[in-house]
């Protein structure tokens, strides 16, 4: 049976689009399943640290909209300060723009594409991968997974154990040309209002994004937490209501796992690559993307185990890191207001928060922060994940203490 492609990718996302790039820059013949038409919108807060950018094998500041250089900090919408760093940290963007440019640049190295075609089915032979979408049936070597946290791939492959859901939900609002100007560099983020929830404000070249996530058994509890955090921030700027608010789910991988069957593996959020503390995920979806593709030119060279190395990698690499993250947001989770008090008043700590956003430190480093205290990291990170799901069990029975908080205010 003759293939279409060597490597068939679903999905054009930042998983998709990178893998793909990797693979045209090799030679390999690939092809591009895309349920949409580009640009299409993706609820994002596009949010790029230079560890995303150091990941991306080529310059994508054209489409960056914004450089923030200050976070306003505060802890249920309350002791609010602002923490400053001489040069950019983070670079807004827009997903529309973001993933056209990356899927161009695949395209431009060799890649092909097809838009308005939605995988429905996937299944595996001896010989090859088998892919319908709702107009046709294409065939290939192998296939990556890059369609994102309600892809198709990963659950016909059976690769979606060990995935817990995260929320979030964002809406981008209008604002004036004072508002703007006066926080183009500046992100805000609430954090500690509720276990596991946060907020937060981008502001981008003509508006804001501004968005609500936590874990998504919380989910109810978010729009009347949007709805203040957007009351909180109109004392500050101008923010419009908007017709525009959508949700989308973050899927957290919480334990090591099989990233690839057979002839299939999956990257991305397809894969449950998101960071539990933030809900980053470009970061873990180009690493992966990148990783998922040369997995795959080495198998095509004749390397028959490079498809399970792909596996070992994603554990060793980013399952290692972003476990460490799920131990830090047990602490954070029970000392919201400590560690908020303490990236106000140390040096060091908000030192450490730059380092991790450039990726010049990673999460496995906070642990040997301890010193020689470090011995009691997984007692501690053990006790904490216990107080940490008590306190979220209580604030499900209680709720979000609307009128308390917003009369504070
Ligand atoms: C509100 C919100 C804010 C966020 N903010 C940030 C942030 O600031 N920084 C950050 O790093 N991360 C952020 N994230 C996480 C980030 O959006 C994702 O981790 C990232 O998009 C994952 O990239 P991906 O390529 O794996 O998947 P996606 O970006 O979801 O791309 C998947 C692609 O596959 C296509 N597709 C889906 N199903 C199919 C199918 N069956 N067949 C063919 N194509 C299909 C989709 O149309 C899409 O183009 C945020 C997430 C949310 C929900």
């Amino acid at each position: 049976m003759s293939h279409d492609a060597d490597v068939i990718v679903a999905g054009a996302g930042p998983a998709g689009s990178i893998a793909a790039f990797e693979l045209a820059v090799r030679g390999v013949s690939v092809l591009i399943l895309e349920k949409s038409t580009f640009p299409r919108y993706k609820v994002c807060g596009a949010g790029l640290t230079h560890k995303i950018l150091k990941e991306i094998p080529f310059d994508v500041s054209p489409v960056f909209e914004t450089a923030i250089r200050s976070i306003q900090f505060s802890h249920g919408l309350k002791d609010v300060f602002t923490r400053t760093s001489a040069q950019p940290f983070i670079y807004c963007s827009m997903r529309d723009k973001f993933d056209a440019y990356l899927l161009e640049k695949a395209v431009e190295a060799g890649a092909r594409v097809e838009f308005g075609e939605q995988v429905t089915f996937v299944e595996q032979d001896s010989q090859g991968v088998s892919l319908k979408t709702k107009r046709q049936s294409y065939r290939s070597q192998l296939v990556i997974g890059a369609d994102g946290a309600s892809g198709v791939v990963a659950r016909s492959a059976g690769l979606r154990d060990n995935i817990q859901s995260g929320l979030a939900w964002e809406a981008e609002i209008a604002t004036d040309p004072e508002s703007l100007q006066r926080f183009s560099e500046t992100v805000f983020l609430d954090w500690g209002a509720f276990p596991g929830g946060y907020a937060w404000m981008f502001p981008k070249a003509d508006h804001f994004s501004i968005g609500v996530g936590g874990p998504a058994r919380l989910s109810k509890e978010m729009m009347p937490y949007y709805h203040l955090f957007l009351r909180y921030l109109s004392a500050n700027m101008k923010v419009m209501e908007t017709q525009s608010l959508k949700s989308w789910p973050i899927p957290v991988r919480v334990a090591k796992s099989r990233f690839h069957n057979g002839r299939i593996l999956v990257a991305g959020d397809a894969g449950g690559l998101t960071d539990p503390m933030t809900g980053e995920g470009i970061f873990y979806a180009v690493g992966s993307g990148k990783e998922a593709a040369r997995s795959c030119y080495n198998y095509l060279a004749g390397n028959s185990g490079a498809i399970a190395a792909y596996t070992d990698k994603v554990n060793d690499e980013y399952m290692t890191e972003l476990l460490q993250a799920e131990r830090i947001k047990s602490i954070f989770n029970t000392f919201p207001a400590k560690i908020h008090g303490w990236v106000r008043e140390s040096d060091r700590a908000w030192g450490a928060f730059g380092k991790i956003l450039r990726g010049e430190r990673n999460y496995a480093h906070v642990r040997s922060g301890f010193g020689r205290w470090r011995f009691l990291w997984n007692l501690a990170t053990l006790i904490t994940g216990t107080v940490y799901k008590i306190r979220e069990n209580r604030f499900i029975k209680r709720g979000f203490p609307v009128k308390q908080t917003s009369e504070d205010e």
